[in-house]
């Protein structure tokens, strides 16, 4: 990712192209039917890179999201293709799916773009790709989720063993920065558990989401088991959190937010499971390879524009491989300039929203009143469109805000260390633990140093790779829960112990 986010992206302009995608009207998506909300009210989502409306989305609130969690409890307890449908099925379901997403990936990869601002280029080799293989792997799963039989410790004679059941209904709350990769991590396992959903995209991203609401249709998922709300979260996703009729909340978003569905969560004493922000340490030792360390460096911080919860915002660099590290990563960086976001070679596309640019202009000022300098970048492009120049800051201190708190755009602060037990002191010094990665050529400080970060993913000579098998989530801060990989199949079942008395 990281290399190729460096290719010639010099001389593209910032002129955009008309939208080519043409999604239908927004409808909320409820037991199978797309319907207007109770209200009759819409809302606009915009082209970031452009200003330009490019659909009318229906505006829920907390009758339709009563309507949709009804939807969804009849299909869980009455649905008669679905409460009882084989293993085998819900697997070919799930594979379905994942042809449909391969199917129309053009098209989606284009909304995405249309709707988030980020690179067609991310979009169609990353974003959509991943959420077909997402699909893929949990359709492997349906035929492997079993219970245990267990040693009975108690004294006489029973069989004991247990049984996974789905959860229930399953509200799910997703942000805009990967929209339907959001989904597809947290729908895809719901499904494979058995499990029927409530989902409700960001405000400004619900495009995907409504068009994947028809390809659920066109695979015959049945009616009830996936049910889409578009509306804000204050409203409608508060509905959902305290909803009765909801049984697990997934959350993938700030921690602001995080927070207030914990506490919301607890009167219904739903299950929760948080995926939140992070500030996530790149760490680099005099003795690694700080050319590539440099490369990667740049796709862990820029990709998706910054806008990533494993961003690799806090650049700590061992002062012996400073100034070599940091001609490479200036050198590159400024050659990265951003551009229309539908051209096939853009790297750098628009951020979300003028509040969202605002925020991060501001941090880039609030830097420099810390004492830290700009190196690269540091402005705005142009006046269309919330476009953005990459941006490194030096002589940060991780105490320093721009150290602290999560930024959420193309900002990188450097941090310099003397030596290795000060550089992993400063990068546990963090609310958040998220992700961290570590570049050494000496393969037992990289292993010691990985056990003593403090976050859900380390990475080793490498930065801001996942892989649908493999669990993710973070530590602190950054939330609990581990969804991909066998791990997301834990948060959306529920363990029944059966307990048979075998005596006399
Ligand atoms: P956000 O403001 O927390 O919103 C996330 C979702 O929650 C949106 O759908 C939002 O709805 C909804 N929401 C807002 N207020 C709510 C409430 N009171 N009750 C229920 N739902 C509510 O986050 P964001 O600004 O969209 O996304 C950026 C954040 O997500 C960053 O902190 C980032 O690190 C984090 N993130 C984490 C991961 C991860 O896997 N750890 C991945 C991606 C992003 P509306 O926006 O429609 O109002
Ligand atoms: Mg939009």
């Amino acid at each position: 990712m990281a290399e190729i986010l460096t290719a010639a992206t010099e001389n593209i302009s910032v002129e955009l192209k008309p939208a080519k995608a043409n999604p239908k009207p927004g409808k909320l998506f409820i037991g199978g039917e797309f319907v207007d909300a109770l209200s009759g009210k819409t809302f606009e989502t915009r082209n970031p890179a452009t200003g330009e409306v490019i659909a009318e989305i229906a505006e829920a609130g907390a009758g339709d999201v009563d309507l949709a969690v009804r939807a969804a409890q009849k299909a869980f307890e009455e649905g008669s293709p679905w409460r009882k449908m084989n293993p085998r099925d819900r697997s070919r379901l799930l594979w379905k799916l994942s042809e449909l997403i391969r199917a129309n990936a053009e098209e989606l990869s284009e909304l995405e773009t249309l709707d988030t601002g980020k690179p067609i280029f991310e979009s169609s080799k990353f974003d959509i790709p991943l959420s077909a293989e997402c699909f893929e792997y949990y359709a492997g799963w349906p035929t492997k989720i079993a219970g245990e039989t267990i040693a009975n410790t108690a004294g006489g004679d029973a069989l004991v063993y247990t049984i996974r059941e789905p959860i229930g209904v399953c509200g799910q709350i997703i942000p805009w920065n990967f929209p339907l990769q959001m989904l597809a991590w947290k729908v895809a396992p719901a499904l494979a558990c058995g499990n029927t959903i409530v989902l409700k995209p960001a405000e400004q991203t619900p495009l995907t989401a409504l068009r994947f609401a028809e390809l659920t249709l066109e695979a015959g998922l049945p009616p009830g088991v996936f049910n889409v709300v578009t509306d804000f979260g204050p409203t409608t996703g508060k509905a959902m959190v305290d909803h009765p009729g909801i049984d697990k909340i997934a959350f993938t978003g700030s921690v602001e937010v995080g927070k207030e569905i914990m506490r919301g969560a607890a009167n219904t004493l739903k299950r929760v499971s948080l995926e939140l922000g992070g500030k996530s340490p790149n760490i680099i030792f005099a003795d690694a390879d700080l050319e590539t360390a440099a490369k990667f460096a740049l796709g862990g911080i820029f990709f998706n524009q910054g806008e990533m919860c494993t961003a690799g915002s806090r650049i700590f660099v061992e002062e012996a491989g400073y100034d070599e590290f940091m001609s490479v990563l200036r050198g590159r960086a400024a050659k990265m300039i951003a551009g229309d976001p539908l051209h096939p070679k853009t790297r750098l596309g628009s951020l979300i929203s003028q509040e969202h640019l605002d925020r991060v202009m501001n941090y880039v000022s609030i830097g420099k009143s810390e004492g830290a300098s700009v190196a690269i970048g540091g402005e705005r492009i142009g006046s269309k469109g919330f476009f953005m120049k990459p941006t490194v800051l030096e002589g940060v201190t991780n105490s320093m805000r721009v150290a602290q708190e999560e930024i959420f755009g193309p900002v990188a602060s450097v941090i310099k260390f003397k030596e290795p037990e000060e550089g992993i002191r400063e990068a546990n010094n963090s609310q958040f633990g998220l992700a961290a990665a570590i570049w050494t050529r000496d393969i037992k400080k990289a292993h010691q140093m990985a056990r003593r970060v403090k976050a859900g993913t380390v990475w080793i000579n490498t930065i801001s790779t996942t892989d649908n098998a493999v669990p993710f989530g973070g530590y602190k801060s950054s939330g609990f829960g581990r969804e991909l990989g066998r791990a997301a199949i834990d948060l959306y079942t529920e363990t029944k112990t059966v307990w048979v008395d075998l005596n006399g």
